[in-house]
């Protein structure tokens, strides 16, 4: 036995919930900055690299060792 009512409001609950999800994504989004990766470019979560450089007071973030060693041995040759 089918009831509109049940059916009605089971959708409404799943009409809801992906834009609520939608907001809360663009609001975590907005908060993020994600850095890049001067030597290859890529696109580093600051809040959970490993690698990292100081230099002339900016910090750098790196997706792998190698490239750290390589911003490190050359700093200059990637800051602009
Ligand atoms: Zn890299």
């Amino acid at each position: 036995m089918r009831t509109t009512g049940t059916v009605g409001s089971r959708e409404d609950k799943r009409g809801a919930a992906p834009a609520k999800h939608l907001k809360a994504a663009i609001q975590k989004g907005a908060r993020y900055e994600m850095a890049k990766d001067p030597i290859c470019g890529m696109t580093v979560d600051e809040e959970t690299a490993k690698w990292k450089s100081e230099y002339e007071g900016e910090t750098y973030y790196f997706c792998a060792e190698r490239c750290k060693q390589t911003f490190d041995k050359n700093p200059k040759r990637f800051v602009k």
